[in-house]
């Protein structure tokens, strides 16, 4: 049986296949982010837009832990957060809220990974945040939001300033909160958060050795242009592309039930 048959074995027959593929992907990537120590307990959330649609999402559970995410257990739900389809979980508001907002903002956005890290919270919190210190960090040179803390996102009020915050960017960051990473596909938006996670550990170990006095190098604004317009525009696959399937390999040595 190959990747594809194995992931629609276990598909029920009122899921679209387009729609369970999108399912195991933000299920693996929920996998992944518990592997790599990026979840916060049963906060934070990632979501897909439903194929299809301009307005659902698909969502976490309220409550669960992300190594018990699932393809049948992720929530169907509108921008308001209405749930859409029987469940016997809720959505977390703050998530219907910031993901909402991106995708309301976003045609081009179908997929949004958020996290809470002590790195992108420790980058966030500096005033120049991410610096273009090391290959990771290139790809986001000039291609990052900044969005000022406004308390926990209870308020879809705050949606507007949000999209004001992402502009065009893949990648905002939530200054003293954490991450939001977009992309066209699940693999893309997880690309972004491993590379920004990658990126802002690099800059804290390299800001805390300079601490002792030693000088940082930083490559002259038209090494990390041209570079950053690279990974922007000019490789031959969307950015994740290319480690997706092994990354799926791994979710399936590590728990395959998120296919289920
Ligand atoms: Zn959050």
């Amino acid at each position: 049986m190959d990747a594809l048959e194995t992931r629609n074995s276990a598909r029920p027959s009122h899921i679209s296949p387009e729609e369970w593929a999108l399912r195991v992907d933000l299920a693996a990537c929920y996998r992944l982010i518990a592997h790599f120590g990026w979840d916060d307990l049963v906060l934070t959330h990632n979501s897909a837009r439903v194929p299809g649609t301009t307005d659902q999402m698909l969502i976490n559970p309220s409550g669960l832990m992300f190594d018990e995410i699932t393809a049948s257990n992720l929530i169907k739900v509108d921008f308001d957060g209405k749930v859409l389809e029987p469940s016997e979980y809720e959505p977390i508001y703050a998530g219907v809220v910031i993901h909402g907002a991106i995708y309301l903002g976003r045609p081009d956005v179908q997929v949004v990974v958020h996290t809470h890290t002590e790195a992108d919270i420790a980058v966030g919190a500096l005033e120049d945040g991410l610096l273009p210190l090391s290959q990771w960090a290139m790809r986001f040179f000039k291609r990052l939001g900044y969005h000022d803390y406004e308390g926990v996102s209870l308020d879809m009020d705050e949606r507007e300033r949000l999209q004001h915050s992402i502009g065009d960017n893949p990648v905002l960051v939530l200054r003293n909160h954490g991450l939001l990473a977009t992309g066209r596909n699940v693999a893309e938006a997880f690309s972004m958060t491993y590379h920004f996670e990658r990126s802002a550990e690099a800059q804290l170990k390299i800001q805390a050795a300079a601490a002792s006095g030693q000088k940082i190098v930083v490559p002259p604004e038209e090494t990390c242009e041209r570079q950053s317009a690279q990974f922007a525009g000019n490789m031959p696959r969307l950015m994740g592309q290319r480690e997706w399937p092994a990354l799926l390999r791994l979710c399936d040595k590590l728990d395959p039930s998120y296919r289920t």
